[in-house]
């Protein structure tokens, strides 16, 4: 049996790999992630016959609640919301994890007490002439390695940071708790005084796990991480939650690998690094993309600095007509669209694809600059406009786009601001200064589509709105795209 569990664990293994390398490209992203589901499916079932599970009922019972949950959550979330839910899922990811740490370290503990009561029956049994094996087998209990006591702290950890640091990320995603970092006097020495006392407590429950006082030293380490996952998303805020995201996605990987340890589960390794080593991928891929280094993200307190006076913005916004806008984008050779938040607010995306082929007929290269941070989670706007069937090709990432805007006639801003702010570039005292940015002010026109004066998530204003060849399209994007679609179909 145990040959046949670790096969079928092979296979899903193999699975979970060329599903996530499908994930890589839009169009084989969604068999992709049908592949990983098998995957993981043949893993749950298989793990099923492992002779080590005593009640059925709890686990069919979990899995049925757990898959209604998850689909009633998939269902309704808006495709905004999604890092929200990222975040969510990544909490309870870390807070299994957790649990099985503990719930590992109390099984050996029951053992051992329910062992240490039989021993003292024994014991009095043997002067009546009684049985004397256990006591001369397990004289002291059953104990656990150093290795598993390791496992199991760092588990506990891991996991206990994922779930607080996700549920408060949730809380910022969501505008529920304020998306602007919170940072205080004495902050670091606080977080540094937590990460110590840690790895104390995990050294004296490593070096003697069945210690009286090993529950204790325990409980007080879930305790200090589930503070210290607050304590490491508080200072962070504003653009930087992407990344913060991503990087508790690849905790909680680690986390499940450590647990996978823990019950010595090969599935549960695999597939926790999995998950942890593409977080970190996707991690590191967004500081290059912000142009910042990992430290810097996770401790300079974005957000919570205010603006420098040179942000101030002086100028006009400028608006202009439908009809206007029609007029230019008509005899343009050349236009590239940058779509950002607003379009997925909008769901402007099939309108855009319109707009791009009646352009496209009218003779002008259509081009789709893509930022790596634009929208609300990594990815979004390639699957926003995949949905559209906008053609791959089409689309343009952000260095291959920037040097040719100059010879751009049009560059049409599709509610996107913080990635499209020159402030990035240009004003040193900026908290987004030296984050790549779609450069849509070097096009000869630029017309940005948003419904008002709003900020972008960043709360930063954007000198962008102020220049004179900027012209401003109020109004919600997909009317103001069908708009001028109209335009173009009535003409
Ligand atoms: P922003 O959030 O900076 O700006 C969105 C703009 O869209 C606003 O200015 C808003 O202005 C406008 N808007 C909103 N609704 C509509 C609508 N219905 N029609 C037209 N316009 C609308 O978006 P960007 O994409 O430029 O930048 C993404 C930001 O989010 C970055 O700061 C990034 O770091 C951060 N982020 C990114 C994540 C990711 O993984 N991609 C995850 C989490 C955060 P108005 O209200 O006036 O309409």
């Amino acid at each position: 049996m145990e040959t046949f569990v670790n096969l079928a664990y092979i296979v899903a293994a193999i699975l979970f790999v060329f599903g996530i390398k499908m994930l890589g490209r839009a169009d084989t992203a969604r068999k992709g992630n049908k592949l990983s589901s098998v995957g993981m499916l043949l893993a749950v079932v298989v793990t099923m016959f492992d002779h080590h599970i005593i009640r059925y009922e709890l686990i069919i019972a979990g899995i049925l609640i757990g898959a209604v949950i998850g689909l009633v959550a998939a269902k309704k979330v808006a495709m905004t919301g999604m890092p929200e839910l990222v975040a969510l899922f990544n909490g309870f990811g870390g807070l299994a994890s957790l649990l099985v740490g503990w719930a590992e370290f109390a099984r050996v503990e029951a053992i051992n007490q329910a062992y240490l009561a039989t021993k003292e029956n024994v014991v009095g049994a043997l002067t009546s002439g009684g049985d004397s094996f256990l006591a001369t087998h397990y004289p002291e209990g059953i104990q656990l390695s150093a290795f598993t006591a390791a496992v199991i702290i760092l588990t506990i950890l891991i996991g206990g940071v994922t779930f607080t640091g996700s549920i408060y990320a949730w809380g910022k995603l969501s505008g529920k708790l304020g998306g602007a970092a919170t940072v205080f006097g004495g902050q670091k020495a606080v977080n540094g005084l937590i990460a110590l006392a840690l790895v104390g407590a995990g050294v004296v429950f490593t070096i003697s796990p069945m210690s009286s006082t090993a529950s204790a030293v325990l409980i007080g380490v879930i305790v200090l991480s589930l503070v210290l996952g607050v304590m490491f998303v508080m200072p962070i805020g504003g653009g930087d939650m992407p990344v913060v995201i991503s990087l508790l996605n690849s905790f909680s990987g680690l986390a499940a690998s450590f647990a996978g340890f823990v019950i010595a589960n090969n599935v549960l390794i695999v597939a926790g690094c999995l998950v942890g080593a593409s977080g970190l991928i996707l991690t590191v891929i967004m500081c290059k993309a912000m142009n910042r280094t990992l430290s810097n993200v996770l401790f300079s307190g974005f957000g919570a600095t205010q603006q420098s006076s040179a942000g101030e913005t002086e100028g006009e916004l400028k608006p202009i007509s439908a009809e206007d806008a029609y007029y230019i984008l008509e005899a343009a050779k050349s236009v590239v669209f940058i779509p950002g938040y607003g379009m997925a607010v909008a769901q402007a995306q099939h309108a855009v694809k319109e707009l791009g082929e009646l352009l496209e007929n009218n003779g002008a290269e259509v081009r789709f600059a893509i930022h790596p941070v634009a929208g609300r989670m990594p990815g979004h706007m390639n699957v926003l406009l995949a949905e559209a069937d906008v053609e791959y090709e089409q689309l343009c990432e952000m260095d291959a786009v920037n040097p040719t805007m100059e010879t751009v006639d049009v560059a049409v801003v599709i509610g996107a601001n913080d990635v499209v702010n020159p402030a990035a570039a240009e004003d040193e005292g900026s908290p987004i200064y030296g984050m790549p940015i779609i450069n849509a002010h070097h096009a000869k026109t630029c017309f940005c589509l948003k419904r008002g004066k709003g900020a972008g998530f960043s709360g930063l204003q954007n000198k962008l709105f102020l220049m004179p060849n900027t012209r401003m399209l109020y109004g919600d994007a997909k009317a103001t795209i069908t708009g001028l679609v109209t335009q173009f179909k009535e003409s």
